[in-house]
């Protein structure tokens, strides 16, 4: 515990204090991906498009940043050569096997209609779980139990079937070109599963673009039609004292950089940005928030999402009780995706998992939630909802 100790100024004090107040993990198999889900997302040519997400369990990431609780979800160790293929597959092969109709409700789009589902129980990611950068929203199918880790790999598969997922997002709440997360052993036969999309997206660190990167691009062209790259990274915020603060050990000049990197190299740039991080009121927020967007369209990001910082990894509730730290109101997050959208300089998506939990007026938060989901996969502002119990600003 750090005993309500102040969050230290020095940077080599800062991994130790935000080590000491954690909760404890979540169980978590290395033959078997943390969860896995089909999502719409709004694709660079104006389609929405079927999206298949699935959330790698690996070692923990190396950064120990103030707001990151994706460790909960990892391992201590390197996963074995062969175990993140077969995670891979087990979860295609799951997504793929959608057999038959069922009425759902896109927790993405919050559109309720009739989709192919396999026929496994699906729930809401575990709470504590961010949505992006392993961040996601949508209809989760998950079924571990009967899984057998020898499966086949799955064949490749033609695109532009009917039900095929084109975007794959592969998550692993780190960095996936850090070898002690994803062995490099693991990369070819992770980039011929990839193959079958036009669009795999993976989430990185900045100091970790380079040459890795590039040769797993390279073994994605190997495909009969090249596969396109994306990668995400955690920009988190521009604000010059606060960036230093989050323990990420990254500058904006090194995010400048891996982004600069990636676009010489025609891979897409997606940035995470923070909505509300530590030691800022929601006013400062939405203005640094407004900022970071403008920042990452600058780097040459086609993407920017939105992340709504939650609390439940220990360090964030140790700063809420030093009055350093409260998640955002909802009007924030709606205030930041308004302002992104109308710079029409790319795509900006609000995270919407677990929305609720930054809203006090249970009158408007279900149009509230589902503007944001609409506007979202539209990527055009709509209007307010007006709301006579709180004005609309809780
Ligand atoms: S770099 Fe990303 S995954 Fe790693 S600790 Fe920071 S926020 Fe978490
Ligand atoms: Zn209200």
């Amino acid at each position: 515990m750090n005993a309500g100790a102040p969050y230290p100024e020095l940077p080599d004090e800062r991994t130790r204090w935000i080590l000491s107040d954690r909760p404890p993990r979540s169980p978590a198999d290395p033959r078997q991906p943390g969860a896995f889900f089909l999502e719409q997302e709004r694709a660079e040519n104006g389609e929405v498009v079927s999206v298949a997400t699935i959330l790698l369990t690996n070692r923990e990431c190396p950064w120990h940043c103030l707001m990151c609780d994706l460790w909960k979800h990892t391992l201590m160790e390197t996963v074995p050569v062969g175990a993140i293929p077969m995670q891979i597959d087990y979860a295609l092969e799951q997504l793929t096997r959608a057999t038959f109709p069922t009425r759902v409700t896109d927790t993405f789009s919050g559109a309720e209609g009739v989709a192919q589902v396999s026929n496994l129980p699906y729930r809401r990611l575990p709470v504590g779980r961010p949505s992006e950068s392993s961040r996601a929203c949508g209809l989760e199918i998950r079924d571990t139990a009967g899984w057998k880790p020898a499966l086949p790999a799955s064949p490749p598969r033609t695109r532009n079937k009917p039900g095929d997922f084109s975007v794959l997002k592969l998550y692993n709440a780190g960095s996936f070109f850090d070898p002690r997360a994803i062995p490099l052993e693991d990369h070819p036969a992770i980039a011929a599963r990839a193959a079958a999309f036009e669009r795999v997206i993976v989430e990185c660190h900045p100091a970790l673009v380079g040459e890795r990167v590039l040769r797993f691009q390279e073994l994605l062209r190997n495909g009969a039609q090249a596969t396109r790259l994306e990668i995400a990274m955690g920009l988190e915020t521009v604000h010059p004292e606060v960036l230093p603060r989050l323990n990420k050990r990254m500058t904006l000049d090194q995010f400048t950089q891996a982004a600069a990197f990636l676009r010489a190299h025609d891979m897409a740039v997606r940035a995470f940005i923070l909505v509300k991080p530590p030691f800022l009121d929601d006013a400062e927020a939405l203005l640094w928030a407004n900022r970071s967007v403008d920042f990452a369209f600058d780097c040459g990001a086609g993407v920017a999402c939105l992340i709504p910082v939650r609390a439940g990894n220990g360090a964030l509730e140790a700063l809420a009780r030093r009055g350093e730290f409260s998640p955002p109101r909802l009007a924030t997050l709606e205030a930041a995706l308004d302002y992104g959208i109308q710079l029409r300089r790319g795509r900006v998506f609000a995270d919407t998992w677990n929305l609720e939990e930054f809203s006090d007026c249970p009158a408007c938060f279900p149009a509230r939630a589902a503007r944001l989901k609409e506007m979202n996969l539209r990527q055009r502002p709509l209007p307010r909802v007006r709301c006579c119990a709180c004005g609309g600003t809780q």
